[in-house]
């Protein structure tokens, strides 16, 4: 990034000089704690006393107007007969030096003369009990400046105060294993290979392989990130630091990375280990959003990705960060050596949730009548913390009825309480939502399986999904490509406005569900007029320039307003005729529509092949002529 990162290598010696520097910062504390000390001992005491001259002193002792003297190591302190006199309140005695000689034969002169003479305890070795005296007042000062800079945080002179509160949370051990975190199998076969590597870092290092640092955990909230990062460091068996990317973001600038260096710090004493960063979206958002950067958010994410860059992957540190908004977060984030593998862990389907519930009920004592598919079927959409939450509550109302197991009763209710009772806040759909949810997903799916050039589905789901789509079409491209054809778009166009087209050509209705294919639909079809020279009537003008490819891609107008208004005309006419053919395709093929949509409807998630089976069946059943225009 900038500056900072130059030196990813130099961390040890940066750590080093710090504590030199807080030794340092001690010393000089210390030291001057105690030159004050002893100044404003000295200035305390002798405010008591008036300074006066030795002249004076001989003066008051010729004119025998002494009435004590106090012969000390350094000085004579004395009180004259008027002074004595006046009220105790109001005495002031002075003082003078001692002249350097034989003090004895003063105080036995002024012995003689009557007047009341004390004399210091002169101990052997006076000279090394008052410099122990002090050397034991700089050890202690000192200890204590010590541990009082070093919680504040290693910046030598107060500088960064993360450290004293810095929630650095650690587990030797977590417990947890893959067998606690029910189906997100697609998740758990990309993890296999960090916990590999964390058992045996020298099998990839020998190859000269570069190992992975970080993964990015990418679903909804409650849908078991953090509990798969745990199990991944108890296969492992290594330990697990946590911490939330909100406990970065403090108040005072410089908090959040001081807390991240400590966090690293501390991780590469235990290596390997895992590193759990929930939240990551909170430090991690885009520096380049058009708000105007928060540059204590700006340096965290900087020290951030300086830590990740600069440990030795050999070491066995794996970073494991989840968010459900992975499109917030910066590009320096996901950049290979970084955040770069995805692992996306999705709302569990009717296996999942049925896996999940058993999960949780393996400690719980289930009566006879309990059928656990019924609770899974009941709740599409639930999280998996949504499901544990259900099983607690059941348990919860079996203890409050008496009950020494939990029934199916205690189940519903609770599902009702839980789920339905928070059906606003989580996506649990109504059947009909659910008719619409699943004919649309199929309207795309269809169009695109029936389209000649268009690529082959791999999913369709009716779960909802973690970008907060209620279902989606997952089509897998067979091979990599680069380049489209004009007529491939078009067919991407009419795939996407597909969802729609089954909305209108079955229920006559229009959803919101539709909105982010036709914004996808919109800019594919604005990009072909504006960017691609793919329309007859402006050809190859480019009337779009993108501002900055690196960033978000957008693309600004750089026309005048006539063709503006031209490329718009443009931009509706190809949306309509994809519109029109995805409704006629759509129609020709009604009874395939309803019977993939039925199906998966009871099953919620199926995959390309089923699909292709129904469309391969249904053209043999009826050899039909191409629906290509
Ligand atoms: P996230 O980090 O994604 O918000 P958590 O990992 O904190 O979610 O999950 C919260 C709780 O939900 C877990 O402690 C666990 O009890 C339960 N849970 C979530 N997903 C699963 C799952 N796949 N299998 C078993 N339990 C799950
Ligand atoms: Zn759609």
């Amino acid at each position: 990034m900038d500056n900072k990162q130059k030196d990813p290598n130099n961390h040890k010696p940066n750590n080093e000089g710090d504590r030199g520097k807080q030794i340092g910062t001690a010393v000089i504390i210390s030291l001057a704690l105690i030159l004050l000390f002893s100044w404003v001992y000295n200035t305390i005491s002798n405010s008591q006393y008036t300074q006066t001259t030795y002249s004076d002193f001989m003066e008051a002792k010729e004119t025998g107007n002494l009435e004590e003297v106090e012969i000390r190591l350094d000085r004579i302190l004395y009180m004259t007969r008027e002074e004595a006199a006046k009220d105790p309140a109001q005495q002031r005695a002075c003082y003078t030096g001692l002249p350097v000689g034989d003090y004895m034969a003063l105080a036995n002169e002024l012995e003689a003369m009557g007047v009341k003479v004390d004399v210091p305890i002169v101990e052997d070795n006076s000279m090394i009990i008052s410099i122990l005296y002090y050397v034991m007042m700089f050890a202690i000062l000192f200890f204590f400046m010590r541990s009082l800079t070093r919680r504040m945080g290693g910046d030598g002179m107060m500088g960064g105060f993360g450290k004293s509160k810095a929630k650095v949370y650690m587990e030797k051990q977590t417990g947890v294993t893959f067998k606690d975190v029910a189906g997100q199998d697609e998740a758990k076969e990309s993890l296999q290979e960090i916990i590999d590597f964390l058992h045996n870092p020298q099998k990839y290092t020998a190859i000269g392989a570069k190992l992975p640092k970080g993964a990015l955990l990418v679903g909804s909230p409650g849908t078991g990130k953090t509990l798969l990062a745990k199990a991944v460091a108890g296969e492992a068996d290594v330990p697990f630091f946590s911490i939330s990317g909100s406990d970065f973001v403090e108040m005072f600038v410089g908090m959040g990375a001081s807390r991240v260096r400590d966090l690293f710090q501390q991780a590469q004493k235990v290596a390997p280990c895992i590193i759990f960063i929930d939240e990551i979206d909170a430090v991690g958002r885009s520096r380049d959003n058009r708000y105007g950067s928060n540059s204590e958010q700006e340096q965290t994410l900087n020290q951030l990705l300086n830590e990740i860059d600069g440990f030795e992957p050999s070491k066995g540190i794996v970073c494991l960060a989840a968010t459900n908004r992975p499109e917030i977060l910066d590009k320096a984030l996901l950049r290979p050596g970084r955040f770069d593998r995805r692992i996306i862990v999705d709302r569990p389907n009717l296996q999942g949730r049925l896996d999940t519930l058993k999960v949780h009920t393996r400690k719980i004592k289930l009566s006879e009548d309990v059928d656990l598919r019924k609770i899974a079927q009941a709740t599409a959409g639930a999280v998996g913390a949504d499901l544990a939450n259900l099983v607690n509550e059941a348990a919860l109302r079996a203890v409050r009825k008496g009950r020494k197991a939990v029934n199916q009763e205690d189940l519903l209710v609770s599902f009702e309480t839980v789920i339905a009772g928070t059906e606003k806040k989580n996506t649990v759909l109504t059947d009909m939502e659910k008719r619409l949810v699943a004919y649309h997903e199929v309207g795309h799916a269809l169009v695109a399986a029936l389209e000649k050039h268009s690529q082959p589905v791999s999913k369709i789901t009716i779960v909802p999904h973690t970008s907060g789509a209620l279902g989606y079409t997952m089509q897998m491209p067979e091979e990599e490509k680069f380049l489209s054809t004009a007529d491939e778009l078009r067919t991407e166009l009419r795939t996407l406005v597909g969802g729609r087209a089954a909305e209108a050509v079955v229920f006559g209705v229009q959803t919101t569900g539709a909105s982010n294919d036709i914004q996808r639909a919109t800019s594919l079809a604005r990009a072909m007029v504006s960017q691609y020279g793919m329309s007859e009537k402006l050809g190859l003008m480019s009337t779009a320039s993108v501002s900055n490819q690196y960033l978000d891609g957008q693309a600004y107008m750089d026309c005048s307003q006539t063709t503006a208004y031209e490329v718009d005309q443009e931009v509706k006419q190809i949306l309509d005729s994809a519109y029109a053919d995805a409704k006629r395709i759509l129609t020709e093929n009604r009874s395939l529509l309803d019977e993939i949509s039925e199906y998966l409807l009871v099953k919620e998630t199926i995959t390309g092949d089923e699909l292709m089976a129904y469309v391969n069946a249904d053209k043999q059943r009826l050899p039909e002529a191409e629906t290509e225009e």
